[in-house]
């Protein structure tokens, strides 16, 4: 067995039932998520257009694409032209607009998540909790007509410190529940995307659905 599939059946073992497991392979080669999409593996993460745009069509039409890095406006019409099966990375009202406004033109659905901001120390993309909330307590999803938001993605601070990372994960976990209970009436919100390689035990303990691991799966990444 290959060290990817190695790698990927002992996640796999380690995850309770119900939570997703994303492969992330940015920076990887296409030969290397073959090797995943051979060992079963089908939902992968990229976080640039252009590095998807070039793998798309050397891989199977089967693999569920996540899109999981910070999405400039100006290349929302051709990732939707990817057909993604999801965009975790959704970081302000305007991009969520811009989506929403080509998913129509291009006659497809798209289904994002929304990115909330909680880690401590670097300013990073992504709505703080109070802003997110503002926006379902105002209900500014119901304006849109091609964009399903399934749920909540978001990363905890870069440290060792074990309190502050489970700190970070319950509080993407608890504003998720404070959304749900916000708008019962919310179909299909039920994604909840935290933990990468080395915190995702922890995030899966605060209540993760989706784990997006890169490192863990396919080594270190040459940049
Ligand atoms: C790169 C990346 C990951 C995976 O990180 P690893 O530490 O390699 O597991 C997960 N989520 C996002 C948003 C990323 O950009």
């Amino acid at each position: 067995m290959s060290t990817i599939a190695e790698n990927i059946r002992k996640i796999r073992e380690s995850l309770p039932e119900g939570v997703t497991l994303v492969a992330v392979s940015k920076f990887h080669p296409a030969e290397a998520i073959q090797e995943a999409y051979n060992a079963g593996q089908r939902n992968f993460g990229e976080s640039r257009v252009q590095e998807l745009a070039a793998k798309v069509p050397q891989l199977p039409g089967d693999i569920n694409w996540h899109f999981i890095g910070h999405l400039q406006t100006n290349k929302v019409k051709q990732l939707l032209q990817l057909r993604p099966a999801l965009i975790e990375s959704v970081d302000t009202e305007r991009l969520l607009d811009v989506i929403d406004r080509e998913a129509v033109k291009l006659g497809v659905t798209a289904r994002v998540l929304m990115q909330l901001h909680v880690a401590r120390e670097e300013t990073k993309f992504g709505f703080s909790p109070d802003e997110l909330m503002q926006y379902f307590a105002d209900r500014g999803f119901e304006r849109l007509q091609a964009t399903h938001v399934c749920g909540v993605m978001g990363m905890a601070s870069n440290t060792d410190d074990q309190t502050r990372i489970a700190d970070d994960f319950n509080l993407i976990a608890s504003t998720f529940h404070d959304i749900c209970a916000q708008c019962p009436d919310l179909r299909g919100f039920d994604t909840v995307s935290m933990g990468m390689s080395h915190d995702y035990p922890l995030a899966v303990d605060c209540g993760s659905t989706m784990v997006r691991v890169g490192t863990a799966i396919f080594g270190e990444r040459q940049y």
